[in-house]
């Protein structure tokens, strides 16, 4: 006679112990701080997940931003925004899956991650961008993925860059290179701010490549938290035509409005 299979018990003396830990001091939502389900591997409650304000996947073709009309793009192949139609960009394309805006949740968590140090939020965020960069732009047209610089003054007090977070999270779903040294910030410029120009001015020649032929001929992709301007996303982009890429994109996780 076969012996009879029991049912293995599960939990554990630590899962009882996180069980009770949970009834007394539950993990808080980083957002709202409302008490977290046990068991909930993200830093944001549902609600507030559900919350971050999204980017349409339709807008102009250039930089993915929404026309205030649809009907105005109807008909035209590549529609293009005010903004681009002034703009003499580096880059062919720049999309970006969150919204962000003056109180909104989505800026409010960014700002949380930047400046708070809240990695495991930034890990969520960044599983976010890898899970729906592709439906915004065509993610295996691209040869590698860049990381926005930053200065290393910065990055040592900062402790880490979270364009770099967000990358190597892309990558890593979609099977594509990081190249995290091939581009540098050779001089730390004050963050950024003011109008297009002012930005513009702000970062000019603020970045180089350290080995060119790391990147020539290659299709890339630059990385970074937040896209205001492209003041930035253009001093990299000219960095790296300038040592010979084939193509240039930006994949931010939120765009300004
Ligand atoms: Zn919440
Ligand atoms: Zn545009």
């Amino acid at each position: 006679m076969s012996p009879i299979d029991l049912p293995r018990l599960r939990l554990g003396p630590r899962d009882v112990a996180a069980g009770f830990l949970h009834l007394i001091f539950p993990t808080p939502c980083e957002m709202c701080r409302s008490p977290l389900d046990l068991g909930r591997k993200s830093a944001l409650c549902g609600r507030c997940w559900d919350a971050l304000e999204r980017m349409p996947k339709q807008g102009c073709w250039r930089c993915g931003w929404p026309f205030p009309d649809e009907a105005a793009a109807r008909g035209v192949e590549r529609p293009l925004c005010a903004r681009c139609r002034e703009a003499r960009d580096v880059f062919e394309v720049a999309r970006a899956p969150l919204r962000y805006r003056e109180g909104g949740i989505a800026r409010q968590a960014i700002l949380l991650c930047k400046h708070g140090g809240r990695l495991g939020l930034l890990r969520h965020l960044a599983h976010l961008l890898a899970e729906e960069a592709p439906a915004y732009l065509a993610i295996r047209e691209w040869d590698a993925l860049i990381p926005v610089p930053l200065h290393w003054v910065r990055r040592w007090r900062r402790g880490f860059n979270q364009a770099e977070l967000l990358a190597r999270a892309v990558g890593r779903r979609h099977g594509l290179p990081m190249l995290p040294r091939a581009l540098i910030r050779v001089r730390p410029t004050p963050p950024q701010q003011g109008d297009a120009e002012a930005r513009r001015r702000n970062v000019r020649d603020a970045f180089r490549t350290r080995q060119p032929e790391e990147v020539t001929g290659k299709r890339l992709l630059l990385v970074d938290d937040v896209f205001t301007t492209g003041a930035t996303a253009n001093a990299c982009a000219t960095a790296l035509s300038h040592a010979g890429a084939a193509g240039l994109g930006v994949l931010t996780l939120a765009r300004v409005e």
